[in-house]
């Protein structure tokens, strides 16, 4: 795992992220509120429990992009596409996701 990675996972879990309510807790910001949501925003709130973030299907995206990333890897290295063949594949998603077209049959 890369080395950002993994700072990255030990400060989510000591809620040792940038989040605003920690900038506060260490005199950086005055104001600890979500901008997308009225509430606290705290590590846990950023990741998984913003209500705005919720209602928009944004975390399930997210974690579908994860799996889809993951996927091409274990293809990959299972020898069923070609690495070259895994960036257009993540590149077509992502233009079909901003237009909208995600999901649907073509
Ligand atoms: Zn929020």
């Amino acid at each position: 795992m890369a080395p950002l990675r993994i700072s990255f996972l030990i400060r989510s879990v000591y809620d040792l992220l940038p989040s605003n309510a920690n900038l506060v807790r260490w005199g950086k910001k005055d104001d600890p509120t979500c901008p997308l949501y009225q509430g606290r925003q705290t590590t846990e709130h950023v990741l998984s429990s913003c209500k705005v973030v919720l209602s928009q299907g944004r975390y399930p995206w997210r974690h579908n992009r994860v799996l889809q990333g993951l996927a091409c890897v274990i293809s990959t290295a299972k020898g069923e596409i070609h690495p070259s063949s895994t960036s257009s594949t993540v590149f077509t998603t992502e233009v079909e996701s901003k237009n909208g077209t995600e999901g649907r049959s073509q």
